[in-house]
């Protein structure tokens, strides 16, 4: 089965107790038994559930994996893996990405006896001399979030030696664009909150790999832990993750148009789209995805202020945190999703306050141009500096 066709496919067989062709909503805790211990395999929907189910085969397919867990969220599924380490163990993690992930990893996870080491890993030589004799993990994020920097996924696997393991988590890109199993990873996790759900109505997260041993572990975790997501929003992330493909394909045409324009208008400084052949990993994004995602950043010239100008006068590209729906947005990272790291981080980081990211949505693209050049010249003209 071909990508679109699993994503419609892959785990929604017609129910076997009704017929129904759409996988129901079970919305049950429990499962009656005919007598003790006699059951259909379903026995409490922590542990279990039929709607969950078909999510995980869903996803499990999608992404070239054998084994998927669904948690309730990104955070939650992000928590499970790490929940593979104990005490005294130390991971290696991107310095660019997901506010919340290093907001789990420092302030939680580090209480519990993890090491951190945050470097920039797209320079492999960084990677390799943040490698300690207990490192057990290698935490990645590709393109990153809000630079869009790329890590190379097989050349970290390279490095990988027995007992560690590499996760990628895959939000960004997708399983549309890019399959890090099959480039040597362990494990990918998402926050199917994003653009495998699509529409911006359901929280989720998931694990997906081809390791029956992690795989066991994950699952285990999942039930011993509880972070569970409900059947109605494994529904409807499963329902959304059927056009996956069709919509991938809009957001990223989007999204280069978009790069494009900023590109080369007066206003904008600097463009992070790993599309654009000034990209400095523009040939790693062309070797390892097989399209550039949806997601770009630009800083504007002119004071920081601007920016939060900027990023409120839009019409259709709402002000919101979160991204991958149909529906495009804009975001101020330093004020928003990377609130939670101290400023002179950000700012050494490169997530300046002057910054902006936008989730290209799947609108009419006149529309979204018209958008920002609307702003960007209402922006221009702004003779005020506001602080
Ligand atoms: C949103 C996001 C997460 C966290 O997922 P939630 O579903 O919000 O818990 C993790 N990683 C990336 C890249 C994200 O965008």
């Amino acid at each position: 089965m071909r990508f679109a066709t699993r994503a419609i496919h892959a785990g929604q067989d017609p129910d076997p107790a009704t017929g129904a062709t759409i996988v129901p909503i079970y919305q049950t805790s429990t499962y009656t038994q005919s007598a003790v211990g006699q059951h259909k395999g379903f026995d409490y929907s922590r542990t279990v559930n039929p709607t969950r189910l078909a999510l995980e085969a869903q996803l499990a397919a999608l992404e070239d994996g054998a084994y998927c867990s669904a948690f309730a969220s990104g955070m939650a599924a992000t928590a499970a893996i790490l929940n593979l380490l104990s005490a005294g163990d130390h991971v290696v993690a991107s310095d660019d990405m997901y506010g919340g992930t290093y907001r789990l990893f420092s302030r939680v996870l580090s209480r519990y006896g993890l090491d951190f080491t945050y470097v920039d890993m797209s320079n492999s030589n960084a990677i390799h001399s943040a490698v300690r004799p207990n490192t057990k993990l290698y935490w990645l994020e590709t393109p990153t979030n809000p630079l869009l920097k790329l890590v190379d996924i097989a050349k970290v696997c390279a490095l990988r030696t027995p007992g560690q393991i590499v996760a990628v988590d895959n939000t960004f890109a997708t399983p549309f664009f890019q399959r890090p199993l099959s480039l040597g990873a362990d494990i990918v996790m998402h926050s199917t909150t994003k653009y495998i759900c699509g529409h911006s109505d359901s929280i989720g997260g998931a694990t997906i790999s081809n390791n029956s041993e992690l795989a066991e572990l994950l699952k285990f975790h999942q039930n011993a832990v509880g972070g569970v997501p409900g059947p109605m929003d494994a529904y409807l992330t499963m329902r959304g993750a059927k056009t996956l493909a069709l919509r991938m394909r809009k957001h990223a045409e989007n999204a280069q148009v978009i790069a494009r324009f900023l590109v080369t208008h007066d206003e904008v400084e600097r463009v992070y789209y790993p599309g654009l052949d000034t990209h400095p990993q523009h040939e790693l994004a062309k070797r390892q995805m097989s399209g550039f995602g949806g997601m770009l950043s630009f800083t504007l010239r002119g004071p920081a202020s601007r920016a939060l100008d900027f990023a409120k006068s839009m019409k259709y590209f709402s002000l919101a945190e979160s991204l991958g729906g149909v529906e495009s947005l804009v975001c101020h990272p330093g004020r928003m999703t990377h609130g939670a790291i101290p400023k002179e981080d950000r700012d050494a980081r490169g997530v300046t306050d002057g910054l902006l990211r936008l989730s290209v949505g799947i609108e009419d693209i006149e529309d979204l141009i018209e958008d920002l050049q609307i702003a960007l010249a209402r922006t221009a003209q702004d003779p005020v500096v506001r602080h």
